[in-house]
């Protein structure tokens, strides 16, 4: 009788164990997508779209009208005083993934030095600056989300050397129930290293334009700021 229920209870906790190791399947899940991974670190997988290989500007204008006219040498384009420039497509949630690199003849101080950004949707600049032995204001270092929040930490390489950005954007959503909107996030990994940590974008305030309402898509833009930063391998995953 006592070994009939030892062997009970070694049944129970067997069949416990091997429930929770293995889960339960959940009906309404669906099979999650197979993509192909970069075979390295920050290469874009087989479900991006890349914006920028190296060779053409083909998927850019610039936000003055026409063709985006930044010189592509290389496998990278930098920035010649020709204004901003934005992607032909617009984008909602994404994941995106940026090289930039400054100069590397330093010229200037605080945001004179190696200035440019990425906007989200057109409004939302995570900003892109020479921050190695530079200060400035700390919601406008690199890795701030522009006017709004500094990074956590700062994580910047020397001018001249590339640097990444992999960007989680979430953006604003009209709020359903009536007025407002519901606020989106940045996650912002600069170098690797965790600086935004899903910010909150309350869809107030960007730069110096105050603007109201959230809007579904935008294009990505690219600041020029005067200053000849470069960038390179460009892709974004829409969420
Ligand atoms: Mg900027």
């Amino acid at each position: 009788m006592r070994h009939h229920a030892f062997t009970l209870i070694v049944v129970g906790v067997t069949i416990a164990l091997s429930s929770a190791l293995n889960g339960a399947a959940n009906p309404n899940d669906t099979e999650p997508p197979i993509v192909k991974p970069g075979s390295k670190p920050g290469q874009a997988p087989s479900d991006a779209i890349v914006l920028f290989d190296g060779s053409h500007l083909e998927q850019w204008e610039s936000v003055k009208g026409g063709p985006a006219k930044w010189v592509v040498d290389n496998g990278a384009i930098t920035v010649n005083r020709s204004g901003d420039i934005r992607t032909k497509e617009s984008f909602g949630d994404v994941q995106l993934h940026i090289e930039w690199a400054t100069p590397n003849e330093v010229k200037g101080e605080g945001q004179g030095r190696g200035n440019s950004g990425v906007y989200l949707q057109g409004r939302y600049e995570i900003q892109v600056l020479d921050s190695y032995q530079n200060r400035t204001y700390f919601n406008g270092q690199a890795g701030a989300f522009y006017g709004n929040q500094p990074p956590l930490v700062n994580a910047s390489r020397k001018p001249g050397e590339w640097q990444t950005y992999d960007i989680i954007f979430k953006a604003p959503k009209p709020n359903p129930q009536g007025e407002g909107v519901i606020p989106g996030s940045f996650t912002v990994f600069h170098n690797g290293v965790l600086v935004q940590n899903n910010t909150p974008i309350k869809g107030k305030k960007t730069t110096a334009a105050a603007y109201s309402g959230a809007t579904p898509k935008g294009p990505l833009v690219l600041q020029d700021h005067s200053n000849p930063v470069r960038y390179r391998n460009i892709w974004i995953r829409p969420l």
